[in-house]
C-alpha cells in the first residue's frame, strides 16, 4: 500500500471514528420534544422522539380537527349538520373518514354508542354547564330523537333528519389519536406517548429503550392511579362518570347518556378502559362500554374478537375486572394490591 492510500485510509478511518461519536451519542440517549396544549376541551400533553417541527405539526393537526368538529364552531361539519334543517350537507374525505368508522361502532354496539344523543347532550345542560333534570315527558320525547340509523351518509353528502342533533364528543379524540399516529409515523417517529386528555391516549411503539409505556388508569373514586397499564403500539380510551357530571337531589348525572332513556347512564360502572391498535375504537367503545355494564360489556367482548381489543371495568362498588388479554400488562399500584382483579375469559 503506498503511503498516500495509507494516509486516505487513515483519514477515513478517524472520520468514521469522529462520525460514530456523535451517533453513538445520539442512540444510547435520544432526547424527546414535548408540549402541553389545550385543545378539545381538555389538557393534552404530547411527547414524541423526533423534530420540532415534527411537533408543531401535530399541534396544528389537533387545531384543525377541534375546528372541524366543534359543535358550537360555525362552519364545523358538526354544527352545519345541527343547523342544516333535514337538508344534505357535503363533507369532506377527513370527516367521512371519521363518520363512516364511528357509524359502524354505532351499529355494532347495538346503539349503545349513538352520534346522535347530542339532543339529550344539550337537555342535561352537559353542553353548557347549565345542568338540569328533564322530566319523564321530556326524556321520551328527547330518547325518540336518539337513532343513529337515520344519519344518511352517502355520495359525499350527509342528512340528519330536523330535530335531530349529532356530535362527536364520543370518538373525536380516539380518532385524533390514529390521525396523528399516521402522521408522525410517515414523519418517521417510531417512539411517542400522545395524552390526549388522559381519557385517551395513543402509545406509539415503545419507548426508544424498548421498555413498554406505562400508563396510570385512574381510580374513579379519587385522584390515585389505580393501576398500570403497560402499552406499547396501542391505544386506551377512558369512559367515567368521574369526568364530567353533576349532582341533583343526592343523584350523580355523568355526560354518558344512555341512548335508550336519553337519561345519563346507570350500568353499576364507575369507569370502563378499553386498549386496542385503533384510537378510534377504544373511544368509541369505552363508551358503549360504559352504557352497557359489566355483564353485557363483559359478553361483548366475548363476541366481538375482531374488534381486536381488550378492557378494564371498575364497578360502582369497587370491584375491578379486566378481560385476559390485559392479564400481563396490568398490574396495580401500590396502596391498591390488596384489591381482588376479575380476569375475564
Ligand atoms: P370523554 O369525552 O370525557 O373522553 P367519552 O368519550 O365517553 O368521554 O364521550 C362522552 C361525550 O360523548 C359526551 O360528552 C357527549 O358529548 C357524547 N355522548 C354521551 N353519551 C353518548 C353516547 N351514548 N353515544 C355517543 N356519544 C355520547
Ligand atoms: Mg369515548
Amino acid at each position: 500500500m503506498n503511503n498516500a492510500i495509507f494516509r486516505r485510509l487513515t483519514a477515513l478511518v478517524l472520520g468514521g471514528v469522529l462520525l460514530c461519536a456523535p451517533l453513538a451519542g445520539c442512540q444510547t440517549k435520544p432526547e424527546p420534544v414535548q408540549t402541553t396544549i389545550f385543545a378539545m376541551d381538555t389538557v393534552m400533553n404530547l411527547t414524541i422522539y423526533g423534530e420540532q417541527e415534527t411537533l408543531n405539526q401535530a399541534v396544528e393537526r389537533i387545531y384543525l380537527l377541534q375546528n372541524a368538529l366543534d359543535p358550537n364552531q360555525e362552519d364545523s361539519i358538526t354544527y352545519d349538520l345541527n343547523h342544516a334543517g333535514g337538508e344534505r350537507v357535503p363533507v369532506s374525505t377527513g370527516a367521512s373518514d371519521l363518520l363512516g368508522p364511528s357509524l359502524e361502532l354505532c351499529a355494532v354496539t347495538g346503539g349503545a354508542l349513538d352520534l346522535t344523543a347530542y339532543s339529550a347532550v344539550q337537555a342535561w345542560g352537559f353542553s353548557t354547564g347549565e345542568y338540569r333534570v328533564p322530566d319523564q315527558s321530556e326524556l321520551d320525547e328527547l330518547a325518540s330523537r336518539i337513532d343513529y340509523t337515520a344519519l344518511e351518509l352517502a355520495d359525499s353528502t350527509v342528512r340528519l333528519p330536523e330535530g335531530m342533533a349529532v356530535d362527536f364528543g364520543a370518538v373525536a379524540k380516539g380518532y385524533a389519536g390514529d390521525l396523528l399516529a399516521s402522521q408522525l409515523t410517515s414523519a418517521g417517529v417510531k417512539h411517542a406517548l400522545l395524552d390526549l386528555g388522559q381519557s385517551s391516549i395513543h402509545a406509539i411503539g415503545a419507548k426508544p429503550d424498548g421498555s413498554p409505556w406505562r400508563v396510570g388508569v385512574q381510580d374513579p373514586s379519587g385522584d390515585r392511579y389505580l393501576g398500570v397499564l403497560e402499552l406499547a403500539d396501542r391505544g386506551m380510551g377512558t369512559s367515567g362518570s368521574y369526568q364530567r357530571y353533576f349532582e341533583a337531589d343526592g343523584v350523580r348525572y355523568c355526560h354518558i347518556i344512555d341512548p335508550d332513556t336519553a337519561a345519563p347512564a346507570q350500568s353499576g360502572l364507575a369507569s370502563v378502559t378499553v386498549v386496542s391498535p385503533s384510537c378510534l375504537t377504544c373511544d368509541g367503545l369505552s363508551t358503549a362500554l360504559f352504557v352497557m355494564g359489566l355483564e353485557e360489556g363483559a359478553d361483548f367482548w366475548r363476541a366481538h374478537p375482531e374488534l381486536d381489543f381488550e378492557a378494564i371495568f371498575l364497578t360502582e362498588d369497587g370491584s375491578i375486572a379486566i378481560t385476559a388479554g390485559l392479564e400481563d400488562s396490568f398490574t396495580l399500584t401500590e396502596g391498591y394490591t390488596d384489591r381482588e382483579v376479575t380476569v375475564l375469559s
